[in-house]
């Protein structure tokens, strides 16, 4: 069982990620863009370092976890990246939400060297990441999935292995395109009831009983109602996988016109400068459409 593991980027999902697995017991090597970051890593006692090639020097699996699909290019393909550094018989697990095209392109420019990818992308939020409970979607050969697997239960509870390399990604999108729907789908629903007298809380409450239900009317509606809109998952991230899940339908010439108006509401909220909001602030598009 591999036991040496580095993790690149520290932001509101990666840090608790790698506080779990420095809990375990695991020897860690971290590098985040910001030294500051590492901080709470380096104080749980990882190795701090000033690149991800240093980083992944020390590790056979070095995770990752950016934001975009050109910053996981940057951070393994890039100037001092992973692939500069990693050994071969090392494994790279991309947990970030990016392009199942250009995954397959990382993966197959790592294979080059010897060194096996995994896209493991998560749903579950800040709060999954902090409990270790993620719902963990793989892509890659069952061989090195079966040879991390120890890794990803300290992180999720769970974690399907869907397929090929781009296969965890392609998960992850339709995972977006769910949850963007039911915001969407919530945030009329607490609409209507408003305009038409009836008390949300309510309507929420009754319907959390019956086929509606689900985390999203839960959590998300439960924000609609009081207006609370801090993150949680940002407005601009979600606009992120929208836009990956619109690059995919259009390279497989599918119309996809839930997806579509999500992206849309999205790209409303940013433009107005709400970007940094919980995409659960839909809403307040939705409610400013309706003045
Ligand atoms: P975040 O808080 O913005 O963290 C991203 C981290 O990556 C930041 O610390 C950032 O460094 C670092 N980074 C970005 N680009 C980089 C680059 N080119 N080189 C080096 N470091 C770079 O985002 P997050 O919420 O943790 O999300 C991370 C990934 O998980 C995203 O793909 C997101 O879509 C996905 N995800 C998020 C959630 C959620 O609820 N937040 C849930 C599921 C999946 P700086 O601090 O220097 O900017």
């Amino acid at each position: 069982m591999p036991d040496r593991i580095a993790f690149i980027g520290l932001g509101i999902m990666g840090r608790p990620m790698a506080l779990n697995l420095r809990r375990a017991g695991y020897d860690l090597a971290v590098y985040a863009r910001r030294p500051e970051s590492m901080e709470p890593l380096a104080a749980a006692g990882a190795m701090t370092w000033r690149s991800p090639a240093q980083a992944a020097a020390q590790a056979e699996v070095i995770f990752t976890m950016v934001a975009d699909t050109p910053d996981v290019e940057q951070v393994i393909l890039g100037p001092g990246g992973v692939l500069e550094g990693a050994a071969p018989g090392a494994v790279v697990v991309d947990m970030s939400t990016i392009s199942a095209a250009a995954t397959r392109v990382i993966a197959g420019r790592l294979e080059g060297q010897g060194v096996a990818m995994l896209d493991a992308p998560v749903s579950g939020g800040e709060s999954g990441a902090i409990a270790g409970t993620l719902s963990i979607m793989v892509g890659g050969a069952v061989p090195v999935f079966d040879r991390v697997r120890p890794l990803l239960e300290v992180l999720g509870r769970n974690i399907v292995h869907v397929g090929t390399n781009g296969a965890g990604q392609v998960c992850k999108s339709c995972n977006q395109i769910v949850v963007g729907a039911t915001i969407a789908g919530v945030a009329e629903a607490i609409l209507l009831a408003r305009a038409a007298g009836v008390d949300p809380a309510r309507v929420r409450e009754a319907l959390l009983g019956g086929f509606a239900a689900s985390r999203i009317l839960e959590v998300h509606g439960q924000r609609m109602i009081d207006g609370n809109f801090a993150p949680g998952f940002k407005a601009r991230l979600h606009q992120k996988d929208m836009r990956i899940v619109g690059e995919a339908a259009a390279q497989l010439g599918l119309g996809l016109p839930t997806a579509a108006s999500i992206a849309q509401y999205l790209d409303a909220l940013v433009d107005q400068g709400l970007g940094e909001l919980d995409s659960a602030a839909i809403y307040k598009v939705l409610e400013s459409m309706n003045h």
